[in-house]
């Protein structure tokens, strides 16, 4: 049977466990064309949030998640 041969310090531990309480990031659907988008987010779909269409010129804006 492999056994550990030395001891993995705390941080080692720590940094394999920092992926176990990952979620996955909650998803809700565009009212416009219904595909799966972020929450509080421009649909990356039809580019439109709150009936506002958001285009290309604006991608650069701070609210524009990719
Ligand atoms: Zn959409």
């Amino acid at each position: 049977m492999p056994n550990p041969v030395k001891r993995h310090s705390k941080t080692r531990r720590n940094q394999r466990r920092a992926n176990d309480f990952l979620k996955s990031p909650s998803l809700s659907l565009c009212p416009q064309c219904n595909e799966p988008k972020l929450p509080h987010r421009i649909c990356p779909t039809c580019e439109t949030y709150k009936g506002r269409e958001y285009r290309k010129a604006e991608k650069n804006a701070w609210h524009y998640k990719e």
